[in-house]
């Protein structure tokens, strides 16, 4: 963590009061408290990130999601550079603001080559008078070395998304293979830290023996580390993993669904300042749940920019929305959504955290 100063504490307690609300009452009431933290700390603007799913081949087995190394079922690709560049130029001319390039992971070198390489092209490419120093590059490609860390942000990249999905040690230990560690995600999270980044994370809701403690959990981690922005969703289970069949008692859909949407709340409540996206794992599980994100919260909006013919490659998860429409068609639909909650489009604005403006000015 760069940021020693002292900050203020955070209630674990009122964290758990806010994620057991069971009636609607109650509900509404913590979402209208989230929506009041929201307007006052960050207005009312929601912020677009271009997602490029550039390549779905993985190195890594995490036992819950649907491209992990051993799906042999999945059909492998991965996009060049001229599509890559072309998907940011369409990103910067249609008034996104920011780019998310994000892919499985891979840290050999011509990986870490290629996207470094890719991310100065964006940068110098993308320059207009409405974007004077190009598109916002967000980048999530996973656990990396700090040295690749470093060469990324020196290349121009400016955020990172490098989901942790639990914070708790055992229930980690259990949907990640052996060679996967807690340790070693949190060590890149602080990696990502020292480089630089506007720091990135978030956690699944609703996986079999989770418990609303360890949700509280990842909150407060959420909090101590510094984290500036987060993407939560529900957990769905994908039909070719080992996770697919595992009995979740606990956890049948609409709770999870709920408590993804309280845990959004829960974190606009208690972290004030973070960006939060209302993932597409909420439209999932419900055609209105991006637009309920933004209503418990969230500010951020990722409109899908891989090219179609792919999309279907990329599942994590099973049910996965918005697979066939096009770029066109996704941004027409995407700002229908966000006035429908009466909220604005902020266009051609990286829309950065305004933690990390706090965080490097206290540092
Ligand atoms: S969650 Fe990410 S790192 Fe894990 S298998 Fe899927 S793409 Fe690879």
């Amino acid at each position: 963590m760069t940021n020693t100063s002292p900050r203020p504490s955070i209630d674990r307690d009122a964290i758990i009061r806010i994620l057991s609300s069971n009636t609607p009452d109650a509900i509404e009431a913590v979402r209208r408290q989230a929506e009041q933290i929201l307007l006052t700390h960050c207005g009312n603007k929601v912020y677009y990130r271009g997602l490029v799913e550039f390549s779905n081949q993985c190195a890594c087995n995490c036992l819950y999601c649907g491209i992990r190394a051993e799906n042999t079922s999945v059909r492998r690709y991965a996009m060049n550079e001229a599509e890559i560049i072309e998907a940011a130029q369409w990103c910067a001319q249609a008034g996104y603001g920011s780019i998310v390039l994000q892919s499985g992971e891979r840290k050999d070198e011509p990986f870490v080559a290629f996207v470094e390489n890719v991310v100065r092209r964006i940068k110098r490419e993308t320059v207009s008078t409405d974007l004077p120093q190009g598109l916002g590059i967000t980048l999530c490609v996973g656990e990396q070395t700090e040295a690749t860390y470093r060469r990324f942000r020196e290349a121009g990249a400016h955020r990172y998304l490098l989901r942790i999905e639990t914070t708790n040690p055992a229930l980690f230990a259990r949907i990640h293979p052996a060679g996967q560690t807690l340790a070693s995600r949190m060590q890149a999270l602080e990696h990502l830290h020292t480089a630089g980044f506007q720091v990135g994370t978030g956690v699944m809701i609703g996986l079999p023996g989770q418990t609303l403690d360890m949700l509280a959990d990842d909150v407060v981690f959420f909090h101590r580390f510094d984290i500036d922005m987060i993407g939560m969703g529900p957990y769905i289970p994908h039909a070719a993993t080992p996770m697919a069949g595992w009995p979740n008692p606990d956890w049948p859909p609409a709770r999870a669904f709920q408590t993804a949407l309280l845990m959004v709340a829960a974190v606009r409540i208690s972290l004030k300042d973070v960006n939060i996206a209302a993932t597409t794992a909420l439209q999932a599980m419900d055609p209105v749940g991006r637009e309920k994100g933004l209503q418990f919260g969230a500010n951020v909006i990722m409109p899908q920019l891989t090219p179609t013919e792919h999309r279907g490659d990329y599942l994590l998860y099973e049910n996965k929305p918005c697979i066939d429409e096009d770029k066109s068609e996704c941004r027409r639909c995407l700002e229908r959504r966000i006035q429908s909650v009466g909220r604005t489009l902020a266009i051609n604005e990286w829309g950065d955290s305004r933690h990390f403006a706090r965080r490097t000015a206290e540092a």
